[in-house]
């Protein structure tokens, strides 16, 4: 039985993975870096270890500073969160060497969904359909012969991508060469892994994914889908539940699609299925898993009512999923406004300082999950994420409101936010309609 819990991460996601733990009668143990020593999470957990300096390389991306840290405080598990070592096998085989529980899934899962192209393999193994893409290419003279044959526009993207770094449209012929020398340069820097593949754009298609929970004894449920168009630079900034307008045979294929990709490669946890869709056919595409809980992981738990980090602590304990499929029943509307300590006015540039004010909303349907409060620091070293704001609603319309009333609430000093342009994107006829794809944002803040 797992009793002690490493939480290797910090900001809003190692706290709300401390609630998880404290909900479920769990010690949490947090880790910190020189530059979070007084941070949120630290208070909040049970015990607090240092794992090195403020640069994520030297603590929170560092396998061996976690395990030993896990080691030396008597843990028997450790929940990666999302980023940082969440998608990197070192860390569960770390773990499984030093007779730790990893709360996600196998190493060798990780390994084959991490990796696009191998993850679009798997797809087409379990007969969920694709977007239009090569394999991995050698040269930039492979990816244009590729891109030539399926039609401009293509997306160069990078296999071991994430965050929306490593992609780039590409137009036109000409303008291949530059941008594959440019995207691979940004993936080795980023990933360690320079390797690149062709997808087919799909122009102003929707970002709809799945959640998916599959436990250590061959049950696998979906918990329906989220829509995260509302994006800029492929970085979602607002995500809703259900998706405004899909059609219900639509939805449950897609959730169809995710379960059977789940299972084809043996995943365990939860894990989230990302797919395009274009909405003047309704035709839908895989685009790749994220093996972890993901950052919007939250409005699916208020659409559903699962504890989904509790649910992936109970999973990874060896329990099994307390529900089946057709007892998961989304109620409602959810929305999540990311509330990132950035300056909009300066591209979205990042904002560091101390938060001389921050006063959270709340109320009937109101829901903040941050790793911040009035004092605390938001350090310059890792990601802008202040706080997610999100809220519940029986209906569409009252969740807008609702939304209105929350943002109005917020109070944050010291740090520029995104704040104010939720407040335009409130008032914005597109998406207050639910009429938006994933170039929406871009147009608006251009427009
Ligand atoms: P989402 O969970 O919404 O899909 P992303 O996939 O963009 O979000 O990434 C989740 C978090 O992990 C973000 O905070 C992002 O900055 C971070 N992240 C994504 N990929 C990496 C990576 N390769 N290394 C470190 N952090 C990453
Ligand atoms: P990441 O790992 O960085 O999250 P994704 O493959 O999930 O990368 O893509 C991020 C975003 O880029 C998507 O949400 C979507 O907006 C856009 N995108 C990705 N692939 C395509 C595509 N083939 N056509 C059009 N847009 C795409
Ligand atoms: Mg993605």
């Amino acid at each position: 039985m797992i009793s002690r819990v490493l939480v290797a991460n910090r900001g809003e996601i190692a706290v709300r993975v401390i609630r998880a733990c404290r909900d479920l009668g769990l010690t949490a143990v947090a880790v910190y870096s020189e530059a979070d020593a007084d941070a949120l999470h630290v208070s909040l957990a049970d015990e607090a270890v240092p794992i090195g300096p403020a640069p994520a390389r030297s603590s929170y991306l560092d396998v061996s500073q976690v395990v030993g840290a896990a080691r030396d405080t008597n843990c028997d598990a450790v929940h990666p969160g999302y980023g940082f070592l969440a998608e990197n096998p070192a860390l569960p085989r770390a773990c499984q060497a030093a007779g730790l529980v990893f709360v996600g899934p196998p190493a060798e899962v990780i390994e084959r969904v991490g990796d696009k192209v191998s993850a679009r393999a798997a797809a087409e193994a379990a007969h969920v359909p694709v977007v239009p893409g090569s394999g991995r290419l050698a040269s930039a003279g492979a990816a244009l012969e590729y891109a030539t044959e399926v039609g401009f526009p293509v997306l160069l993207k990078a296999a071991a991508g994430g965050g929306g770094r490593g992609i780039r449209r590409v137009g036109s012929a000409e303008e291949l060469p530059a941008e594959f020398t440019s995207a691979a340069r940004e993936a080795e820097s980023a990933f360690g892994d320079g390797g690149l593949f062709v997808e087919k754009c799909i122009v102003d298609a929707r970002h709809v994914e799945i959640q998916v929970l599959a436990d250590a004894h061959g049950s696998v449920v979906h918990l329906g889908e989220r829509e995260c168009s509302l994006q800029r630079r492929r970085q979602k900034l607002v995500e809703e539940a259900p998706a405004p307008g899909l059609p219900e045979a639509l939805r449950k294929e897609i959730g169809a699609a995710a379960v059977r990709l789940a299972r084809e490669v043996g995943y365990r946890g939860a894990g989230t299925v990302e797919f395009l869709v274009d909405p003047s056919t309704w035709a839908y595409y895989f685009i790749e898993v994220n093996a972890r809980i993901q950052v919007e992981h939250g409005i699916t738990e208020l659409v559903t009512g699962v504890d989904l980090v509790a649910t992936q602590l109970r999973i990874a304990d060896g329990s099994p999923l307390p529900f089946a499929q057709d007892e998961v029943v989304a109620r409602g509307v959810a929305m999540e406004f990311r509330i990132n300590a950035e300056d909009p006015a300066r591209g979205f540039f990042p904002s560091p300082g101390t938060l001389s004010l921050m006063r959270p909303p709340a109320g009937p349907g109101v829901r903040v999950d941050t790793g911040f409060e009035s004092g605390r620091v938001v350090p310059p070293f890792y990601d802008s994420l202040l706080a997610k704001l999100m809220v519940w609603a029986p209906d569409r319309p009252a969740a807008l409101a609702r939304a209105r009333r929350a943002l109005a609430e917020l109070r944050v000093e010291g740090v520029a936010t995104t704040a104010a342009l939720h407040g335009r994107i409130l008032d914005w006829p597109d998406f207050v309609a639910g009429r938006y794809h994933t170039g929406s944002l871009e147009a608006f803040l251009n427009g």
